[in-house]
């Protein structure tokens, strides 16, 4: 079976590139029924909070990836971490070095130094070259004195348990994403996999967990792409099978550049805060940087039956509002009234800024349905049902106020007059009231039209007349119409 994982550090906010990656570990779990799994690597204990971690749950559950089984955190296996360092040392892939950072520290100043020499210039070619190498050397990937025995340099001296990196040839990977990668061997260190203190490194822990969880396939950023080649060996020496892997380029903004601050929102949280719908932020994550033909929006359902990592894109995605907007406005038009009403009542209440009533919501709510293309955002939605709550704006605009003078103003009378007492107080009713008003006082729609919407809606763009005096009832609609009237 396939087991994906989503392995956030919890440092901060759900980035929406993370989001995205654990979209992409989820859908490829649930397209293959197999298990997404979520690891909280929290082992760097002075950066991670509990607060990051909240965050990073609520984003998941907002955008319904739902992960299976208990939450795996990282600093809680470091026993089990130390335990396959010390197995490791045991078979003889890794060593107890007595390097300090302090000593490496100075190798590579001394490396920096070296190779700022070898740039004078009075220099003879020889005295060149030789510091160069002297330099290069100096500034290699770490090979520690270490790596075939040695004892330590003090009783009781303190040291880290190293990986002896291959020396010769390449680490391959065949990356889902990136296709076939390799590097030499000789340009990995002689990586740390247990500090001094005894705790474990992420390359350490990250392998040690992704193979007690069972991790068929590990499908993270490309950033951690180079780190792949520092992990693969460490399988190979405990023996264990290597997961498939596939790299996700990252997330650039509409300018090209990777994301930052600078392009507006990075947290996933805060697409919700400005009247996205998870669904539409779940499909356009998805979208960015994985296509299958043309198709722009698709439904959970239609995601997973198609989803594979092949078709994610090798090149970066860029960001585009634009096409989130759209995206959006696909979703409010699908989204059930009731759930929609729901998330739209506080957007209502703040546009109208204050607490509406309950029958203004209830009108609110049956006009829902229809009017649901009016916004691409739940802000934008909400503004769009202004005129339920500004009855009789004194603050009509230009148009409005002379679509309610002279001849226009006799005319709204008349149409009071004709509308007032109809039986069925309805959109049908109203409709054909409007219309043989029409035909008897032979007048154009254009004409009628534009005192009545200035009169309800102060000139607000709305939906058709007859809809809205509907929604608004009998007595709210000449109420309005007699406010202009008197
Ligand atoms: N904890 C790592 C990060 O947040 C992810 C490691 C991984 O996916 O292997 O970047």
């Amino acid at each position: 079976t396939v087991i994906t994982r989503f392995a956030p550090s919890p440092t901060g906010m759900l980035h929406i590139g993370g989001a995205r990656t654990a979209l992409f570990n989820y859908l490829f779990a649930r397209h293959n029924q197999g298990k997404f799994l979520l690891r909280i690597e929290d082992t760097d204990k002075a950066r991670s909070t509990q607060a990051a971690v909240d965050a990073i749950l609520d984003g998941m559950a907002w955008l319904g990836l739902e992960h299976d089984g208990d939450i795996y955190y990282q600093s809680e296996r470091a026993p089990r971490h130390a335990e396959v360092a010390e197995a490791l040392v045991e078979k003889g892939a890794a060593f107890r070095c007595y390097v300090t950072p302090e000593d490496l520290q100075a190798r590579r100043d001394e490396g920096e130094q070296v190779r700022a020499a070898a740039k004078a210039e009075d220099l003879s070619d020889e005295e060149r070259t030789a510091l160069k190498k002297k330099a290069e050397a100096l500034l290699a990937p770490f090979r520690s004195p270490y790596r075939d025995g040695g004892d330590p340099p003090a009783a009781n001296a303190p040291y880290t348990i190293r990986l002896r990196a291959p020396d010769t040839g390449d680490i391959a990977v065949s990356d889902k994403v990136q296709g076939d990668v390799r590097v030499r061997a000789s340009e990995i260190d002689d990586l740390i996999l247990l500090r001094a203190d005894g705790s474990p490194t992420y390359m350490l822990a990250v392998v040690v967990d992704d193979h007690d969880m069972g991790v068929t396939h590990v499908v993270r950023g490309d950033d951690h792409l180079r780190n792949t080649f520092r992990q693969i060996p460490i399988y190979e020496a405990m023996a264990w099978t290597v997961p498939e892997f596939a790299h996700v380029p990252m997330i650039h903004g509409d300018d090209g550049a990777k994301l930052s601050k600078r392009h507006g929102a990075l947290s996933t949280t805060a697409y919700r805060d400005m009247g996205y719908l998870p669904e539409a932020v779940a499909a356009y994550l998805l979208r960015l940087g994985w296509s299958h033909g043309d198709q722009e929006i698709f439904t959970r359902e239609e995601a997973i039956s198609v989803f594979s990592l092949e078709a994610i894109n090798k090149a970066p995605a860029r960001l585009d509002l634009n096409k989130l907007n759209d995206v959006n406005a696909f979703f409010i038009r699908q989204a059930d009234t009731d759930r929609l009403f729901d998330l739209l009542h506080p957007w209502l209440d703040q546009a109208a800024g204050h607490s509406l009533g309950a029958d203004v919501l209830d009108r609110i709510h049956a006009a829902l349905p229809h009017m649901k293309d009016r916004g691409s955002t739940l802000p934008e939605l909400a503004e769009s049902f202004r005129f339920f709550w500004t009855a009789n704006a004194d603050d009509l605009n230009k148009k409005a106020r002379k679509a309610l003078s002279g001849d226009n103003l006799l005319r709204l009378g008349n149409i009071r007059e004709a509308i007032a007492n109809i039986p069925n107080w309805g959109d049908t009713a109203l409709q054909q009231a409007l219309e043989s008003f029409c035909s008897a006082h032979e007048l154009s729609f254009g004409q009628v039209g534009p005192p009545i919407r200035a009169a309800l809606t102060g000139g607000l763009p709305a939906p058709d007349l007859a809809p809205v005096m509907a929604w608004l009832g009998r007595e709210e609609t000449l109420a309005r119409i007699d406010f202009h009237l008197a």
